[in-house]
């Protein structure tokens, strides 16, 4: 159970609450569950972005990498 301020009067509620206690609004909590909701989608981003990047890396170390030794050694031979 967690306490947030009503987003239309500031009276704390509970976050499930449907409607504040002190003014009467319906889902008063509803703007922080949305910020939560960011928080989650920013999170997943992250997490695929840094996998792709992780694999980016990994595929220049290990295919781009040799290929241009390969290509830059092969003239001298
Ligand atoms: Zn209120």
């Amino acid at each position: 159970m967690s306490l947030v301020p009503c987003r239309a009067c500031g009276h704390k509620v509970d976050i499930s609450a449907l409607t504040c206690p002190g003014c009467g609004a319906t889902d008063p909590g509803r703007k922080i569950s949305r910020q939560q909701r960011d928080l989650r989608s920013f999170l997943i981003q992250l997490l695929i972005g840094l996998t792709f990047l992780g694999f980016g890396g990994w595929y220049v170390w290990n295919g781009v990498i040799p290929m241009a030794k390969q290509y830059l050694v092969k003239p001298a031979v």
